[in-house]
């Protein structure tokens, strides 16, 4: 029996490991087959604070596994296949293992929701991004594409006219899904130009990404972009499949949560991207499994009154 499950091994899951065993709670971290998160699949991180100099996202990831083992937690390089809730203890199951737990943090992370082109795999940070925040330092005065009608299109773009000469918007539809302020703010900037009715039919380059084929889908021709860079901002997909039955998701499948990092099953706690789609960096995510962490060591103590 474990003090504390954690799935998932992003900042969120390893910070809350580090706060676990440092209050010296018996804990495990299981921490699915591709451990890291999405840092894995960036380059430098130069806005992760303790770094002046930048860090690769897989090395901060690295050094994050290598300080919460050193703190205590047991880490298992396993996929959690289903977990069960309404059960007390809680138990949390692998293909070949199960576990019984007092408390259970859920940061199992969300991934973005990806065009489905072979370029855009091949080029993924080498000019392909989901991240403005992120990578948008790296294109100054390049011409930028940014894919997406939503508040995340809009956002991305109007933060890349700091650093690119124009960013396009590449849009399927007639008409953005942002909200009308979000979507005022990117169209009243010069440097943004709008490409509606457009879809994204490949993406090319050599070494690094070059330029993207669109299709318009009312005249059906194709025009070739060059750009330096293309920030693909289509929405994120939540990794919390396993929790359906479990837990309360909203609509798009983010775990609810209340009084900070509680879910709706006691005991449960939830922290990073699975149920933040505002913020979404690393160091929210880190802060997050700090707050999760200090709301189990307070549950497990008055469990034990
Ligand atoms: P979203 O609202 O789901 O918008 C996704 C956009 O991508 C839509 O315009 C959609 O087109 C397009 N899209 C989806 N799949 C596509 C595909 N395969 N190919 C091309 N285009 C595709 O996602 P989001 O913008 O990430 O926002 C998610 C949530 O976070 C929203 O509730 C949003 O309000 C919130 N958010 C808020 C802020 C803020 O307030 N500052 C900032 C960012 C996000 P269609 O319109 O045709 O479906």
């Amino acid at each position: 029996m474990y003090d504390v499950v954690i799935i998932g091994a992003g900042p969120a899951g390893y910070t809350a490991g580090i706060y676990c065993s440092r209050a010296r709670h018996n804990t495990l971290l299981i921490s699915g087959i591709l451990p890291g998160g999405q840092l894995m699949n960036t380059t430098d991180v130069e806005n992760y604070p303790g770094f002046s100099d930048g860090i690769m996202g897989p090395d901060l990831m690295t050094v994050m596994r290598k300080q919460t083992e050193k703190m205590g937690t047991k880490i298992i390089d396993d996929e959690v296949t289903s977990v069960d809730f309404q059960t007390n203890p809680l138990k949390v199951k692998t293909a070949s293992e199960e576990f019984e737990a007092r408390t259970v943090i859920v940061c199992t992370g969300a991934n973005p929701r990806k065009i489905g082109l072979d370029g855009e795999q091949t080029f993924a940070g080498k000019g392909v991004s989901y991240c403005a925040t992120c990578d948008g330092a790296f294109f100054k005065d390049q011409e930028l594409i940014v894919v997406g009608g939503g508040d995340s299109a809009m956002e991305e773009a109007t933060f890349l006219t700091k650093f690119a000469s124009t960013v396009h918007i590449i849009h399927r539809r007639e008409e953005f899904r942002a909200s009308k302020i979000m979507q005022e703010r990117a169209l009243a900037n010069e440097k943004i130009k709008v490409h509606f009715n457009c879809t994204v039919k490949d993406i090319q380059g050599d070494q690094k990404f070059r330029k993207v084929i669109l299709n318009n889908t009312k005249t059906n021709e194709d025009e070739t972009l060059d750009a330096g860079g293309l920030f693909v901002a289509i929405g994120h997909e939540p990794n919390s499949k396993m929790f359906q039955n479990q837990l309360e998701l909203d609509e798009n499948g983010y775990v609810i949560i209340k009084n900070n990092t509680e879910t709706s099953i006691s005991g449960v706690f939830c922290a990073g991207d699975v149920h933040d789609h505002r913020y979404r960096q690393a160091v929210t995510a880190a802060g997050f499994g700090c707050m999760a962490a200090i709301d189990v060591d307070k549950y497990l103590a008055e469990s034990k009154n």
